[in-house]
């Protein structure tokens, strides 16, 4: 078995043990993990997150002794963790202050958050304090969105955290540290549920209807309000799985993850042939600006598995795997005790409601990876390996997990699913557009006076939504740009948003025929102060960070637009940059195994297209563009009828 190469591993921890060993209780623990998965290696994630639990941090030893019980080499292992970010590291120190530094934190200040955490920490750059109490990093977006600028300490979170706050934490815990006390004082500092606004009349919602009310993601209340009852009804109708999927592809549901794609054409899609199906749910949400389905699986665990359950007969699928970010611990475990209440209640099993139909749902915590949230990327980091996408065809349906037929569908998709089959096709289709059917969750942030999720029927117009129901800009400030579908989304301007006739509406075609996406409906809002030179460079570096760096045009590409974007931003760019940017994005699109490069290539496209003469005037001045002093070229304005 080959070891880990020592000079791969710089952060060697002082007092780092030569050899760790899992108690017996957790080596049981870990061999129930792996009979959850067709193979052992599966569980590689898995098994990482109980060092990190047992043993504070994955280390060398630590990586060795979980290489042995999988059977895998500790190359393999290493390979894995140095791929995530998200888990703790040996050089670690006791508290991790994680500072969000992407697109909407960006816009609420995390900036200022990170650089008095800087001075009061002495520590200039990523790294730990000489007593190993505090290690400060910043990191990609934690998808608090509503909340900006966020931070994440260990496994806590500090919403809209201001400079002083940040500093008085670290002043706190230094007091309790030093008191000899082993816990945190961190509890008190648990983020509020994230926000959600019930949207006003006349568009009732109609999956986040008990969102407000408390307990919502109890067994107890799910069963209160007639829960898990569409499904039993599905199991014991011993009704034609085919006849299901047709329901779905007549209810035009479309998928909530990003695509768009007609959910039940894509069930169509799968393989006819005598390997194991599987389903698998995507709830790797990580697009900059969305955080919908964290809510959703926080306050309303049982639809989601309701969901999952009806999903799972239709395809017929042997096992179904939720994949959650690494950094959603509190998902993890509301997910983790309702699919424990419904095992115990005779809901999954061998012989789900009574029947002799097995129905077996797992978690699987990412380990930190924007990329895991494509599909193939997700299966293959599902697998145990990298979060690396794979070439299509063969898609998923065809050939995904395991080698076998896999469906991959998102949280809020399958969530849709007892609503459909409990009230019909038409009933799901009786709001939204004749294309874009049923209501969808919309994730705001950014400048406005009421960000938060908010339920609507697909269709209604973006202007109307962001003025009369998310009230406005703050400060009765000028609306200059909106990301219509997260961050990977080509802008639109004040003027498109704000026009009167053919007003651009929230589905997927009307932002399609205006050039943009709906995506997963994360709007970011950017008012006339923001700089889009320094929106530009935080996109981009996001997007150069999470490349896998399987293609060249993507790897190379993302750091080089980033690198544009960067020396624009810092000063020293020349006019020739804005059309070298764009002709290097144009080259990215279109050519690499998924759709990651696009995905930096477009929004960048359009930001240097649509506010060409912000950029101009900000290289022409060669300095940084100052906000309250908004520069009023053509494309930067846009007043608010
Ligand atoms: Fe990886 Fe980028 Fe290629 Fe996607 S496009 S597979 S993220 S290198």
């Amino acid at each position: 078995m080959s070891t880990v190469d020592p000079h791969h591993f710089p952060e060697k921890a002082p007092g780092t043990p030569a050899t760790r060993e899992f108690r017996p209780a957790v080596k049981a623990e870990l061999e129930a993990l792996c009979a959850r998965y067709p193979k052992r290696d599966a569980a590689l994630l898995p098994a990482l997150r109980l060092l990190e639990r047992e043993f504070g941090t994955v280390d060398e030893p630590g990586m060795q002794h979980v290489a042995e019980l999988l059977g895998v080499s500790a190359a393999r292992v290493y390979g894995i963790f140095s791929f995530y970010t998200h888990f703790r590291r040996p050089n670690d120190g006791r508290y991790v202050f994680q500072v969000c530094s992407t697109f909407s934190c960006a816009l609420g200040g995390s900036e200022a958050v990170f650089d008095e955490l800087s001075a009061k920490l002495g520590i200039p750059k990523d790294g730990t304090t000489e007593n190993r109490l505090f290690s400060r990093k910043k990191v990609e977006c934690l998808a608090n969105c509503d909340m900006a600028p966020c931070m994440q300490i260990n496994e806590d979170f500090v919403d809209r955290v201001t400079p002083a706050q940040a500093t008085a934490l670290v002043t706190e815990i230094e007091a309790f540290a030093s008191s000899g006390r082993d816990t945190g004082p961190l509890g008190a500092f648990h983020p509020a549920p994230q926000t959600y606004h019930l949207p006003p009349n006349p568009h009732p919602p109609r999956l986040a209807k008990h969102f407000l009310e408390p307990g919502s993601e109890t067994f107890a209340h799910y069963q209160r309000r007639g829960g898990y009852q569409t499904a039993k009804n599905l199991l014991h109708s011993g009704r034609n799985p085919d006849e299901v999927i047709e329901q779905v592809f007549q209810s035009g549901l479309r998928g909530r993850g990003g695509a768009g794609f007609p959910t039940g054409q894509k069930w169509k899609f799968l393989a006819k042939n005598d390997k194991p199906r599987y389903l698998v749910v995507n709830a790797d949400e990580s697009e900059p600006g969305t955080f919908k389905d964290k809510m959703l699986m926080e306050r309303d665990p049982h639809t989601l598995l309701e969901g999952i359950i009806i999903a799972a007969y239709a395809i017929k699928a042997k096992a179904a795997y939720i994949y959650i970010r690494g950094e959603f611990p509190l998902g993890a475990r509301i997910l983790d005790q309702a699919i424990q209440d419904a095992y115990r209640n005779g809901i999954l099993g061998p012989n789900a409601f009574g029947t002799s139909t097995q129905i077996d749902i797992t978690v699987h915590r990412g380990g930190g990876a924007y990329i895991c949230g494509e599909e193939t990327g997700l299966l293959s980091s599902l697998e145990g390996g990298r979060g690396h996408p794979r070439i299509k065809p063969p898609f998923p349906a065809v050939e995904g997990a395991w080698g076998s037929p896999t469906i991959v569908n998102n949280v809020e998709t399958l969530m849709c699913l007892p609503g459909i089959l409990e009230h019909g096709s038409a009933w799901f289709r009786s709001v939204g557009t004749e294309k874009s059917a049923g209501t969808k969750l919309f994730s705001v942030s950014g400048h406005i006076v009421r960000p938060g999720n908010y339920e609507l029927p697909l269709g209604v117009p973006m202007k109307e939504f962001l003025y009369d129901i998310c009230g406005g800009i703050p400060g009765g400030k000028k609306l200059k740009a909106v990301c219509p579908g997260g961050s990977s989304a080509p802008f639109l301007t004040a003027e498109e948003v704000l026009r009167e006739e053919n007003p651009i509406r929230l589905d997927f075609d009307s932002l399609a025929a205006n050039k943009s996406m709906l995506g997963s409906g994360a709007i970011i809002v950017m008012d006339e102060t923001t700089s889009m030179v320094d929106v530009l460079w935080n996109i981009l570096r996001f997007y150069a960070h999470e490349s896998c760096g399987q293609c060249t045009p993507c790897r190379e590409g993302t750091g080089w637009i980033a690198k544009m974007a960067g020396r624009i931003a810092r000063g020293g760019g020349k006019l020739s940059d804005i059309d070298l940017l764009d002709e290097v994005a144009w080259g990215m699109v279109g050519r690499t195994i998924c759709v990651l490069a696009d995905a930096a290539a477009m929004p960048a496209r359009s930001i240097v297209t649509k506010f060409r003469p912000e950029f101009e005037a900000f290289i022409a001045k060669g300095g940084p563009y100052r906000p309250h002093q908004p520069h009023h070229g053509k494309g930067t304005g846009g007043a608010h009828a």
